[in-house]
């Protein structure tokens, strides 16, 4: 008999989602390369909500996402307003418009230069950490197992079961492997003989500035309409600003690069008239994205025993609870509450 009915490949909120989803109707076991679950992108995020991102893909699993962490207590409203210098607001026709008076009232000290706005009150911080350990807690509270410093490096495929071995030489069997290894998504592809989808891991960095302006904890999300840029309160004189980099990366450990923390700060100092006194803290994380920036969740065309779980890219904490259900139904044989067809991986040929 086989080990486990479902082997999970990375212990971000991708796979631990999943695997919270799968805990007690299937023997799942989840494996992390890291001593630690949630190392790479998840521990990285910017931690917020935001209905409008990520496109009409998109959009449905962050609306059906909202209420399940709502009702957790895991959403904080902040709002978001998008900035623009020339009137570029085509995408968000919904949004209430913002004219300069009311701008000036809610960012005090922004620049002349900016005079559109559109205002998103809903977007809110997510509670990253608690909905993390939420996942992992239900994984192990229905049966599952977590192993950590057990990175998969080889897996066979016998026709009917695959035999994984682990890092340190473990050997494990399942009947599915599900790939939930974000950045390194096409390499646990490779491992496993199955073709690699192009799934690119982007780098984005995000720093904590300290600035000479007070009342900044509440303050919302900022966010450049032409995407050069976003800030959020943090401390009562601190926010965290990205300067919305994507930059190709191999599947690493990231780390913010000084050219992009000069980015972003010269572009924040295009945008308020806040003096910058300190860079608090610095970091980085790879977003991954597939080819056409929509998240895959299906079975592998030419391996049907292989599950992808991947490119979630800048949207994989506010959709992961409507995605961990979808993926969840694909994989359990019921009816997926939302059109599982846009995210199917056969639509890469
Ligand atoms: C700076 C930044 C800001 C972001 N802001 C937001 C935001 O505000 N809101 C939002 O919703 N999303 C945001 N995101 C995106 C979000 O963080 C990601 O979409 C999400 O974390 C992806 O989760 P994951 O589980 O797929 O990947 P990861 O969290 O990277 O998990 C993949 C895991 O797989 C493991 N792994 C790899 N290879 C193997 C192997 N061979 N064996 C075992 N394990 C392996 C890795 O060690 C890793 O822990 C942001 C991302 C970044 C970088």
């Amino acid at each position: 008999m086989v080990d486990f009915d479902i082997l999970i490949i990375g212990g971000g909120i991708a796979g631990a989602g999943l695997g919270a989803a799968l805990a007690g109707r299937r023997r799942v076991l989840l494996v992390e390369a890291e001593d630690q679950c949630g190392r790479h992108a998840t521990g990285r995020s910017a931690a917020f909500w935001l209905e409008s991102y990520g496109g009409p893909a998109v959009i449905p699993l962050s609306r059906a996402s909202h209420d399940f962490l709502a009702g957790h207590g895991w959403l904080r409203t902040r709002g978001a307003i998008h900035l623009a210098r020339a009137y570029v607001f085509d995408s968000l026709p919904a949004l209430e418009r913002l004219d300069r008076a009311a701008l000036e009232a809610r960012i005090p000290g922004l620049r002349f230069a900016w005079q559109h706005g559109r205002d998103e009150p809903s977007c809110a911080d997510i509670d990253v950490a608690a909905l993390h350990a939420h996942y992992l807690a239900e994984l192990r509270r229905g049966g599952g197992q977590v192993r950590t410093a057990a990175g998969l490096v080889a897996a066979v495929w016998d026709g009917k079961t695959w035999i994984a071995t682990l890092a340190e030489g473990a050997r494990v069997t399942a009947s599915i492997l599900v790939n939930a290894a974000g950045a390194w998504a096409d390499p646990v592809a490779k491992i496993a003989a199955v073709a690699p989808l192009g799934i690119t891991p982007k780098r984005r960095t995000m720093v904590q500035l300290r600035v000479g302006q007070n009342g900044l904890r509440h303050l919302p999300l900022v966010a450049d309409a032409d995407g050069g840029f976003y800030f959020k309160g943090e401390g009562d004189r601190s926010i965290w600003l990205s300067p919305h980099d994507e930059t190709d990366s191999a599947p690493c450990d990231a780390a913010a690069e000084e050219i992009d923390v000069a980015t972003a700060i010269a572009r924040f100092e295009q945008v308020v008239d806040w003096p910058v006194e300190a860079v608090e803290r610095r970091w980085a994380g790879l977003r991954s994205f597939a080819p056409d920036r929509i998240p895959v969740y299906g079975f592998d065309r030419a391996q049907p025993g292989f599950f992808w779980c991947v490119g979630q890219g800048g949207f994989g904490i506010q959709t992961a609870p409507a995605a961990s259900a979808l993926a969840a139904a694909l994989l359990l044989g019921d009816q997926p509450a939302l059109d599982p067809m846009p995210f199917d991986p056969a639509r890469f040929g």
